[in-house]
Formats: structure tokens, sequence, C-alpha cells
């Protein structure tokens, strides 16, 4: 596992990648997390933020995170193995309620239990529509990582919604938001796929593999 700065060269995605999209499983705690030793990538931001769609575009399918979606899951932490080399690992939204982080009482006990008891979390996605600016709780959130020294990029979604002109801007106040450098904050858009190729940098270098790892191999 690689620690700070994340390397975001975008890279190339050789044909059939990324391999294999595992669901393994929903778990209500961290406790019951798989026993995978695997370098986990986990997502999280508020709901409708366009999670699914990201993972979605991310991974080529149509439906993969389809799941997490399903009425009962979407209190649940989902776990996707990608061909056996990572974990992307789905968390609750954290709803529509404004206020402080730590008022989301159970959220945020899911995400100090994370950060506290699996060191193989990698990488941390948070999503923030591109639309509007991080909020306290994300700010909040920023700083649990940064307590923890694990590494997290800002993803900003639906970017195919903002001019061109004030995407820049906006990257810029997001990362000064979140008391990141700019460079961690990656315009992304499921319609376009715009950002898909530095992301997956991001993603492959923090979990210390490469494309290749990630290619499903005809036998
Ligand atoms: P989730 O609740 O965070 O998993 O969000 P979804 O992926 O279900 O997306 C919520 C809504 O935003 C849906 O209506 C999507 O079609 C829309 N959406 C998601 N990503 C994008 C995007 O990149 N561009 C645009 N224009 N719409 C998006």
């Amino acid at each position: 596992m690689k620690s700070w700065p994340i390397d975001l060269r975008p890279v190339a995605t050789p044909e059939g990648f990324p391999g294999r999209v595992t669901f393994v499983k929903s778990a209500a705690h961290i406790k019951d997390a798989p026993s995978s030793l695997l370098p986990e990538v986990a997502v999280c931001g508020r709901s409708n933020v366009g999670k699914s769609s990201m993972l979605n575009t991310l991974c080529n399918r149509r439906q993969m995170a389809r799941v997490s979606s399903t009425p009962g899951r979407t209190r649940l932490i989902n776990f996707f193995d990608i061909q056996e080399k990572l974990m992307f690992v789905d968390l609750p939204g954290f709803g529509f309620a404004r206020g402080p982080l730590h008022e989301k009482e159970e959220w945020g006990e899911t995400i100090q239990a994370y950060l506290r008891d699996r060191p193989q979390l990698a990488l941390t996605l948070l999503l923030v529509d591109a639309r509007r600016l991080p909020e306290k709780s994300e700010q909040e959130l920023l700083l649990w990582f940064r307590h923890a020294e694990r590494p997290c990029l800002a993803v900003m979604t639906k970017a195919d919604k903002i001019k061109n002109s004030e995407l820049e801007h906006r990257r810029r106040k997001t990362a000064e938001l979140l008391f990141m450098p700019h460079s961690d904050v990656i315009a992304f858009s499921s319609l376009s796929r715009a950002g898909r190729e530095p992301l997956w940098g991001g993603i492959l270098a923090a979990c210390g593999i490469t494309a290749e790892d990630i290619v499903e191999k005809v036998k």
C-alpha cells in the first residue's frame, strides 16, 4: 500500500479492464466485513451524489452497484471484489440531513471503526456533487482521514453539469474547503466518462497494483 502523495497520472485502460467484478457481501458493521486482506477503496458521499453511477462507470458495468441501492441495502456496507486484486467498498450515503458529522452517530461510528480496524483501507473517495461546495460534514470527514493518516481523494461528480470555464475554479474552491491540494480533487462525469483515467490512476497507485493486474486473463 502506498501513502501520500498519490500518483494521479491517468492510466491507459487495456481491453478487458477491469476484469471480474464480484459482489462479495453486505455488512451492517465493519466487524462483519469479509476476512479478505485485499487493498480496499472506500467510496462515500451524500445520497444521490452519483456514487452508484461512478462505480458502474469505473467498472464498465451497467448495474454493478444496483445491489447498493436495493431497499434495505442502502444503509449497509457493500463489498465488491475486482479481479481478486482490490475491493471497492460502497459505504452508506450520509443522507440529506445537514449538520455536523459527529451528530450522524451511526455513520460516524462506521467510519471510525473502519479507520481503526481495517489497515487494508488503501484509499477513500469522497464524492461531492460538482454543483455544490463541500459542507461542514465533508470537511469534518476529511479531517478524520487526515488525522488517521489515510489517503483520500475528492471526486466532483456530475461535472458535465458545470461549464468548463467554471470547473477549474470550483475544483480549487473544493480543494481549499477540504484542506487538500487541488490536484487531489478529480472532476468526474458518468455521462462523458471524464476523469475516469486519472481516477483509476490514483486507485491503482494507492493499491500498489497496475492496470494489467486487473485485466481478466483469457485462458
Ligand atoms: P447515488 O445515490 O449516490 O448512488 O447516486 P446515483 O448514481 O444513483 O445517481 C443519482 C442521480 O444522478 C441519477 O439520476 C443519475 O442519473 C444522476 N447522475 C449520476 N452521475 C451523473 C453524472 O455524471 N452526470 C449527470 N448529468 N447525472 C448523473
